[in-house]
């Protein structure tokens, strides 16, 4: 299928490189999760410890995987990085484990995705720095015990509700990322634009920050598509109009929606009467995964206001019918 513009999710593409900031002064947004890190990273080191196990949760897109460098950065130490399912073996991960330094940061993505097995495997590791393996087979088994060196576990998740209780439990700081503001955006579009030695001015980036859906991912990819076409067209710097007529080429609305997000919301409205309908029958009729369904494309929606989550399943609001250029059925009633 074709990599959409807004995915959240990375793509082959993506230059994200250059952009990522390194240092916390440098990531933009998230004021209150920042302000935790920085205390926990400084105590950490005046004890000269090991930093306590973070949770990170939020949408793809939101800067987890790019914390967690910055993390390693900030307490000088190493950086290691897998994610649940690379993980298929119990000794996978003990390998990983047991290849840390004293003090690393071992990041893992997608954590819910981690095998009932595998977990088994870190909850010792996680609270007593401790691995207990079982060698050979059948009754000549034998269980050891390996001593690990003391390191910070960094796991992400888009959704913390598929983390099995014990392992939620482990995690001494628990942080959920937040879509970003437009304001936040902009910056982070002017600083990637100066970094690309793009010329845009103030307004072209408030454009394309409006359109991002809160999320720097994207920021970063509509910022070097709209470079793209306004390179081509000779229409350098990137004013306000150049980012609006760019964008509405690549189909990306007033919202950031595009093709696929308007067609989740008007299978609602024309198939099913507005709502409420079953996540597993709208992922069918969108011949997407479930799992895209509800990670990727909902919860902007749901931060927009323009789908409601029931019992019975999803729901558009008033907000959708005249985002689609619809009358509300409220309104059609009175
Ligand atoms: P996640 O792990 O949550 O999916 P990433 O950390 O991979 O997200 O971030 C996605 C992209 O967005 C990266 O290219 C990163 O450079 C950029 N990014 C994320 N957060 C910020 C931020 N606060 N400031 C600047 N760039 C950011």
């Amino acid at each position: 299928t074709e990599a959409r513009l807004t995915d959240p999710q990375p793509q082959e593409d993506d230059q994200d490189r250059a952009l990522r900031p390194t240092r916390l002064a440098d990531f933009q947004g998230q004021a209150q999760v920042k302000a935790n890190l920085s205390i926990f990273v400084n105590a950490a080191r005046q004890r000269g410890e090991a930093m306590d196990h973070v949770l990170l949760h939020g949408p793809p897109g939101l800067g987890k995987t790019t914390l967690a460098r910055i993390v390693a950065e900030e307490l000088g130490v190493g950086f290691r990085s897998t994610s649940g399912p690379v993980i298929s073996k119990a000794g996978d991960l003990a390998a990983i484990l047991t290849g840390l330094d004293p003090h690393d940061v071992l990041f893992i993505d997608e954590i819910h995705r981690l095998t009932p097995t595998v977990e088994e495997i870190l909850y010792p590791a996680m609270e007593d720095f401790r691995l207990d393996i079982l060698i050979g087979e059948g009754p000549s088994a034998r269980s050891v015990t390996i001593d690990l060196p003391p390191f910070t576990l960094i796991g992400a998740t888009t959704r913390s509700g598929l983390l099995a209780k014990p392992l939620l439990d482990r995690f001494g700081i628990p942080l959920r990322l937040q879509f970003y503001t437009e304001e936040e955006l902009k910056g982070i579009i002017l600083r990637g634009a100066d970094r690309l030695s793009t010329p845009l001015t103030t307004e072209g980036a408030g454009e394309i920050a409006r359109r991002s859906r809160g999320t720097p991912r994207v920021a970063g990819r509509l910022l070097r598509r709209v470079r793209d076409v306004a390179t081509v067209e000779g229409t350098l710097p990137i004013t306000e109009e150049v980012a609006t007529k760019a964008l509405r080429r690549l189909d990306v609305d007033q919202l950031g929606l595009e093709m696929l997000d308007r067609r989740y919301l008007e299978i609602i409205v024309t198939h099913f009467g507005g709502g409420p309908v079953g996540v597993d029958t709208l992922a069918a009729s969108l011949a997407e995964a479930r799992d895209a369904v509800e990670d990727v494309i909902e919860p902007f929606l749901l931060q927009q206001g323009l789908i409601q989550r029931t019992p019975r399943g999803r729901k558009v609001t008033d907000r959708a019918y005249r985002h689609l250029g619809l009358p509300p059925p409220s309104a059609k009633e009175t």
